[in-house]
Order: structure tokens, then C-alpha cells, then sequence
């Protein structure tokens, strides 16, 4: 098929090119209207329909494939493995549910999910979908304090959480923080249900906290039935960092994902019935909500999760798995793909990858030499795909499925189905030609999918989102980028503060606030450093408060400790700056406005650019004296 036809039919026709793309889901009732536009730049799809994400996940495979492989778990953390067939899945999805729900979850309630890559996580997501309930999974290497703001801002009745996880064979406790979070929180959720992996006593706080085990035999064989809800009604909320320190909180729909991530199924990834998917990232991250556990699934694929690092236990595990379970299509991230660069390729080369079709990376740009050097290891197509938490599904892609176009090497490719990507001048709004520089946005409406609103705050959507071009309905996505003359869109880096360490957004701000909160500083600059495997890593100068305190070595040593390790107690490991650097003033412009860009080409070894309107010169020779000294 001609892709170009396809998608300008999204675009001119969305309603009838997306109830053609509903048809690949269940519903339990249809819809009034495919699309409703009435409250722009709000988009309800499939309005007055309902379905249930999970009886599209599961239920409906029943009949045809109940002993077929749903989810496999791998687990080279505890060095276990578990398998479940549809039937499985669904019993043990059930009881997950019925436990749920004798904690008084109803339809419309939070449930928040704090756990390691088990498969009980994946059963409280499929569980809360079955009964309506929203939930909002959190990323295990966040800590107390990115914990607590979540949980005060999604308020969950109850929270689905572990004694620990498990990080290259050391054991990660995440009850206390936990505890710490829920200490911190001042809504707290009514009950905790704890899945004891054995890895790590815990104190159970009565009255609060219930035992999984206990409560999952006591249901038995729960028959828990679907609930059926509207199709705008929310699945869930995931949180992402953006310019201010309060992270947003990305709220999805029901039946628009659904479609939306059937129709990627079938025209981006391939994916068929029957095979397997690997996807290697972690359910606390939207490739893992879409692509680990919702889109394999309603496809009738099976799902293969992983517990683990790229690296043991040894540098051809993802390989090993892939071969195993005779995956078709993987899913996985440049900065995993760069770590694994540095090996022997023999890792990858003696294994038996001939039921891969192809291997989609995604989460941060894909650099040309990581990119080609896979391509050629593995001998088959490597698909760089450009998305975001708020998109649910990917904006630029190749969309294999339809039409096979041809890749670009350093450029994700064209836009999705349902995506009007329009390359946008910064300040004048127009549409820049082929070859410059513009703010990568997206003309309304969003398509299926993507997210509804900030969770409890649709002032805040609107004034994030749409608001970079107040004249146009255009939603931003902060990136810069640059299109050509086919219709291939480059990525060229955020156009707000927003930094991409591994393929993980972080807030800088975020990142800012917690080192201001250490007793020793005055001010401090967190600024995104290009990293040759990360990405990008966190660098932050720090102005302390008392000059004395930096004077030697030692000093700046125990001080810059003391400020990571703040960091890494109230946000997590994830946030940890690479580096603290010190200086007594940072570069800022008269007006007072933080010169990161020049700071960060300094950082770099690039030019630090226009520096007329800098205040103090002194300030800018701070910073790379602070950076040779280190
Ligand atoms: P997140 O919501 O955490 O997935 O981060 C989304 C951001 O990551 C995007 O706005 C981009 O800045 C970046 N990103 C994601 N995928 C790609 C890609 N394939 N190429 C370049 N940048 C990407």
C-alpha cells in the first residue's frame, strides 16, 4: 500500500480512518461519534463507546489462544523464569483484581504500583484496567520524594508495592522508601498490598499493609468479570518531568489507546498473533506500559519481561532471551544498545536471532555509528522510532507495516498515522521549509492515544501544550528538529530544560530543587552534558553557601558526596547528578536569567555562543576553571 495516501487519509479523513482502526478491538458498545473536537484542544475519540482494556488484553484471546504464551518472565536478578498462558494470565489477573478489590477499589480509583519487574506488576495493571481503576505505576528507582509528590497528586486508595528489586544481583529495598514516601504524603492511600519476593524483611504496619500471598489465597479462584467503561474514561496516569520541579501527570484514555496501539501494532512494529515481542525497558516507563505489557497483549502476542541488566551475566543476555523464546520483534533503547557496543560481538553473532524481524529503538536520539554498528551485528532492519510519554505511541517511525520506506540514517523517519506534524518557526509560528530548524509540533488533534489532560489539572494541558503558538492548535513537543524534503524528520534536541539521561527524562528543575534543599548551598545550575553512552548526563554547579567549605580537594569531595547522595534519597538513583562542580557565581544574563546553554557548550568543548548580555565574564571562567580542575 501506498503509505503517503494512508496517512493524508488520517489526516483529512481521522473519522473515518480511526473507526476503521477501531475495528481491530472489542467493544461492549459502539459509538456515538468518532471524534469529538466540541472543547479544542481537548480531543475525545470514540465517544459514548465503551470497551475494557483488559478483556482486549486477555478475555478476548481466550477462545483462540488460552494456552498460547502471554506473559514470560525472565529474571536473571533471581535467576527464576515463570511463563503464564492467556488462561493463566487471566486467573491470576483475576485474583490480583479480587484482591484489589477487598481493599474497596472500585471503578475510578487510583491504584498506585511501586514494584520491581515481576509479574505481579503487570497483574495489578491488567487488574486495575479489569475493574476500571486507574493506576499510575512509578518507577522503581525513584525514591521517597519523587514517591510522595506522586502519590499526593494521584491520591490512590490503595498502593501495589514489593519488599525489593533486585539491580545486578544486589538487592534494592523499596519498602522503606515506601514508608518514607507514605510518612511524607498527606493523602495516604488506605491500604498497601505487599507482594513478598523474600529478598528483604519488612515491618508491615497494621491495619495498613496486606500480605499479596495471604490475601491471593483467600480469593481463590477469583472470577472477577470486566468492567466496562466509556472509552474516554482514564486507564491511567504516568508521570513525567517537564520545566517545572512538579512533575505532570500524563493521563491516557481507554478506547483510544486501545485502537491506537492495535493500528500500531500491525503498521510500525509487525507484530502478529502468536509471536513474540521483547521489549527491554521497565513498566515504570511508557515504552513499558505500551510495549511490554498493552500492545503485545491485545495483539495476541507473547510478552516476554525481563528483570535485569544488559550486562549479566553476560553482554548477550537480551540476545540469549531473544533467541529462547524466538523473538520476532524487539524493542529496546540506544543507550542499552552503546553499553553493548563495548563488548565482544561474538555475544550476539553465535546466537540464532532468525525469527527476528526487526529491532525498534526508541527514548533519546539514535546516533549513526550505534545505529549502523547493530544493523550490521544482527542483520536486520534497526527501526529508530521518535515518541513520548505523552504520546503513548510513536510520532515518527517507519511504518513498516503499510509501505517498506526506506531508512534514514539519524532521522526516526516520517510522521504516524493520525500525527499532522508540522515543523514550526520559534518565534513566528509558520511553517519552516524543507532543511530548517523549527519546533517539532503536532496540529490538532492529537490522535488515539495520546494523553487526555495533566491528571487533575486541564489548565495545566492546555498552557503547556498548546500554548508555544497561541494563534495555531498546534500541541509542542519541545523538541527541535528539521524535516526534509520527503517527509523524514530529524530530532535536533529539547528546546526547554528538560534533559535525556539513558533514554529517562529529567527535569532540571526537578533535579534543582532537590540539591537547593541541602543546607550548603546558595544556588545551584543542573545542566544536560552529552554523554557517549547515556545520552546525556546531569552536571550541576553549586554555589555553596560558605565559600570556606570548597577551598581543597576534600572539601569539595565530601560536599559534592554529600549533595548526590542528597539527590539520590529523595529522588532516586535515576536523578543522580554525574558530576558537582563549585563556583561562587553562575553565569547569568542582567536580567538574571541562568546562561545554560553557554554553560553546557562549556561543558562540551563547544563556543559558549552570544554572551553580550552576560552579566558578570568571571562567572563563565568559573565554570571552566571548575571543569579542567575536575
Ligand atoms: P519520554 O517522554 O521520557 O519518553 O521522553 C521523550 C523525549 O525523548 C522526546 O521529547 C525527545 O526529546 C526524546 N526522544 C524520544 N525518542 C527519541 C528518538 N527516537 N530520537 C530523538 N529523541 C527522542
Amino acid at each position: 500500500m501506498d503509505y503517503a495516501s494512508y496517512h493524508r487519509r488520517s489526516i483529512e479523513q481521522p473519522e473515518a480512518f480511526w473507526a476503521e482502526q477501531a475495528a481491530l478491538i472489542d467493544w461492549h458498545r459502539s459509538w456515538d461519534q468518532v471524534l469529538d473536537g466540541s472543547r479544542k484542544p481537548f480531543a475525545r475519540w470514540f465517544v459514548g463507546a465503551q470497551t475494557n482494556l483488559c478483556h482486549n488484553a486477555i478475555d478476548r484471546h481466550l477462545a483462540t489462544r488460552a494456552e498460547q504464551p502471554a506473559l514470560v518472565w525472565e529474571s536473571t536478578e533471581v535467576e527464576r523464569s515463570r511463563s503464564y498462558s492467556y488462561a493463566e494470565l487471566h486467573a491470576e489477573v483475576q485474583r490480583m483484581a479480587a484482591v484489589l478489590q477487598r481493599q474497596g477499589v472500585v471503578q475510578g480509583d487510583r491504584v498506585l504500583i511501586y514494584m520491581p519487574m515481576i509479574p505481579e506488576a503487570a497483574f495489578a495493571m491488567l487488574a486495575c484496567a479489569r475493574l476500571g481503576a486507574i493506576h499510575s505505576v512509578v518507577f522503581g528507582g525513584f525514591a521517597a520524594l519523587s514517591l510522595a509528590t506522586r502519590i499526593d497528586d494521584a491520591r490512590p486508595k490503595v498502593i501495589v508495592s514489593s519488599d525489593a528489586g533486585s539491580r545486578g544481583g544486589r538487592v534494592v529495598p523499596y519498602k522503606p522508601l515506601l514508608d518514607e514516601a507514605i510518612a511524607r504524603a498527606a493523602n495516604k492511600p488506605a491500604k498497601v498490598v505487599m507482594v513478598d519476593r523474600g529478598l528483604q524483611a519488612w515491618d508491615a504496619v497494621a491495619g495498613r499493609d496486606v500480605d499479596y500471598a495471604a490475601e491471593r489465597d483467600a480469593v481463590g479462584a477469583a472470577q472477577v468479570p470486566c468492567v466496562w467503561v466509556d472509552a474516554d474514561h482514564p486507564s491511567y496516569i504516568l508521570y513525567t518531568s517537564g520545566t517545572t520541579g512538579r512533575p505532570k501527570g500524563v493521563q491516557r484514555d481507554t478506547g483510544g489507546y486501545a485502537v491506537a496501539l492495535a493500528a500500531s501494532m500491525r503498521d510500525i512494529f509487525c507484530g502478529q498473533a502468536g509471536q513474540t515481542m521483547f521489549t527491554t525497558s521497565d513498566i515504570g516507563w511508557v515504552v513499558g506500559h505500551s510495549y511490554i505489557v498493552y500492545g503485545p497483549l491485545i495483539s495476541g502476542m507473547t510478552t516476554v519481561m525481563y528483570e535485569g541488566t544488559p550486562l549479566r551475566p553476560d553482554p548477550g543476555i537480551f540476545w540469549s532471551l531473544a533467541e529462547r523464546h524466538r523473538a520476532s520483534v524487539m524493542f529496546s533503547s540506544p543507550t542499552a544498545v552503546r553499553v553493548l557496543k563495548k563488548y565482544d560481538t561474538a555475544y550476539m553473532r553465535e546466537r540464532d536471532l532468525s525469527s527476528l524481524q526487526r529491532l525498534f529503538l526508541a527514548g533519546e536520539p539514535l546516533d549513526e555509528p550505534t545505529a549502523t554498528w547493530i544493523a550490521e551485528q544482527l542483520g536486520r532492519p534497526v527501526v529508530d522510532n521518535y515518541w513520548q510519554t505523552e504520546t503513548g505511541w510513536p510520532i515518527l517511525g517507519l511504518p513498516s507495516g503499510v509501505e517498506a520506506l526506506p531508512p534514514k540514517l539519524g532521522s526516526p523517519g516520517v510522521a504516524m498515522p493520525g500525527y499532522d506534524v508540522r515543523i514550526l518557526h520559534e518565534t513566528s509560528g509558520e511553517p519552516v521549509a524543507p532543511g530548517e530548524k523549527g519546533v517539532v509540533t503536532i496540529a490538532w488533534p492529537l490522535p488515539p492515544g495520546c494523553m487526555q489532560t495533566v491528571w487533575g489539572d486541564d489548565a495545566r494541558y492546555v498552557g503547556t501544550y498548546w500554548s508555544t503558538f497561541p494563534d495555531r492548535q498546534v500541541y509542542s513537543t519541545f523538541d527541535w528538529g528539521v524535516v526534509d524534503a520527503r517527509g523524514y524528520v530529524t530530532i535536533l534536541g529539547r528546546t526547554d530544560d528538560v534533559i535525556n539521561v539513558a533514554g529517562h527524562r529529567l527535569g532540571t528543575r526537578e533535579i534543582e530543587e532537590s540539591i537547593s534543599s541541602h543546607a550548603a548551598v546558595a544556588e545551584v545550575a543542573v545542566i544536560g552534558v552529552a554523554d557517549e553512552v547515556k545520552g546525556q548526563n546531569a552536571v550541576a554547579f553549586v554555589v555553596p553557601r560558605d565559600a570556606t567549605r570548597i577551598t581543597d580537594a576534600a572539601g569539595r569531595e565530601q560536599l559534592a558526596g554529600e549533595i548526590m547522595q542528597t539527590v539520590q534519597t529523595q529522588l532516586g538513583a535515576v536523578a543522580r547528578p554525574a558530576r558537582v562542580l563549585f563556583v561562587t557565581l553562575l553565569p547569568k544574563t542582567r536580567s538574571g536569567k541562568l546562561l545554560r546553554r553557554s554553560i553546557q557548550a562549556l561543558c562540551e568543548g563547544r563556543d559558549p555562543g552570544d554572551l553580550t548580555t552576560l552579566e558578570d565574564p568571571g562567572a563563565l571562567e568559573q565554570v571552566r576553571s571548575a571543569l579542567s580542575a575536575s
